[in-house]
């Protein structure tokens, strides 16, 4: 008797873990049995996918070299389980709309609808337009200072930051590529590197921050300072990729890092009377809101615009500002720099 409850409860609590492991949406049961039905014989109701079938024979051997297993295999895979979810997905919805319930999260997303096989085409277009604009600023700042500003005898220029915001220029362009690929096929390496990404340009523009606010210019004081944070950064990109992919702790990570350098560009405007400050207040009030974009979210007007888009679009004028900003301290700098020497 004492063992029927036993099973009873294990059963009730391995039901409730379930729940809390996954999103509402894949917790259905409903759900499951059709993704599960699906990856079997590889059709949900009369729609039928060709990367649901597998050659259970060697038949991949006059293939080229990128089309052989196991790679070709897995792409396969990913592709018949991310048609077949999605697809499970819409059928859900459809039930769920008919009787009058709003939208739930799938695997920790929102039901977006697809344009041409891209998963979220909004945020894709977005993330394009996050990558260009920074492109612009980082091409605008190299010709600031290699062709309009004066360069030291050795033709390097006089602004003491300029090695780093060209990485943070690299950085940035790097995290937009991977964003815009997440976006367009939401796997688990897309996943990792699209957080890995964001995650390395996070911490290093909270270390940028410290450095030029503190107007930190000895290389023994900034390796100093960079240190044990890029040592604790690579840690927790280790551990994302590694261990375990725990957006809680992430999302927690994240913020705490982009409070900070707010919070540290928004008093060093306050004290340094910087005269370009009032684009770091735009940069710093406007990057506070957008945040809160970024952890209240909705699900997607039309299954296209939701919160994470609206983030994205945000930060396009905000990248504009966030530059020149950037090559007005990199003219002030060079200015008060060469004063100095002449
Ligand atoms: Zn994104």
């Amino acid at each position: 008797m004492i063992d029927r409850y036993w099973i009873a409860f294990f059963a009730a609590f391995s039901c409730v873990v379930g729940v809390f492991d996954a999103s509402a949406g894949d917790a259905d049961p409903l759900y499951r049995v059709c993704v599960a039905q699906c990856e079997k014989t590889g059709c949900v109701g009369d729609r039928c996918f060709p990367h649901c079938k597998f050659p259970s024979d060697g038949a991949s051997l006059n293939r080229p070299w990128y089309m052989q297993e196991p790679l070709y295999l897995q792409w396969k895979q990913w592709d018949c389980q991310s048609d077949c979810r999605y697809d499970c997905m819409v059928d859900r919805e459809k039930d769920r709309a008919a009787l009058g319930h709003g939208p739930v999260k799938y695997h920790g997303k929102w039901p977006f609808k697809r344009v041409y096989g891209i998963q979220e085409p909004v945020s894709v277009a977005l993330s394009a337009l996050n990558l260009a604009m920074h492109f612009h600023g980082w091409l605008s700042f190299f010709i600031l200072l290699y062709y309009k500003l004066p360069l030291k005898q050795d033709k390097k220029p006089y602004y003491d930051y300029t090695g780093l915001w060209h990485i943070y220029g690299l950085l940035s362009m790097n995290s937009w590529f991977w964003s815009a690929v997440f976006h367009s096929r939401d796997v688990d390496v897309t996943e990792k590197l699209d957080y890995s990404s964001a995650v390395a340009l996070l911490g290093y523009s909270l270390i940028l921050a410290i450095l030029r606010s503190f107007t930190v210019r000895d290389e023994a004081a900034r390796v100093m300072v960079a240190a044990p944070l890029i040592a604790f950064v690579t840690t927790h990109i280790l551990y994302l990729n590694n261990f375990k992919l725990d957006y809680g702790w992430n999302m927690k990570v994240c913020v705490v890092m982009a409070v900070a350098q707010l919070l540290i560009w928004a008093i060093w405007a306050g004290v340094s009377r910087h005269p370009s400050r009032w684009k770091l207040w735009v940069v710093v009030v406007g990057g506070a809101l957008a945040m809160f974009l970024e952890i209240y979210d909705f699900p997607p007007y039309e299954g296209f615009v939701d919160a994470h888009a609206l983030w994205h679009a945000s930060t396009i004028p905000l990248t504009y500002i966030w530059w020149s900003f950037i090559k007005d301290d990199a003219e002030l700098r060079t200015s008060n720099l060469f004063k100095k020497v002449k």
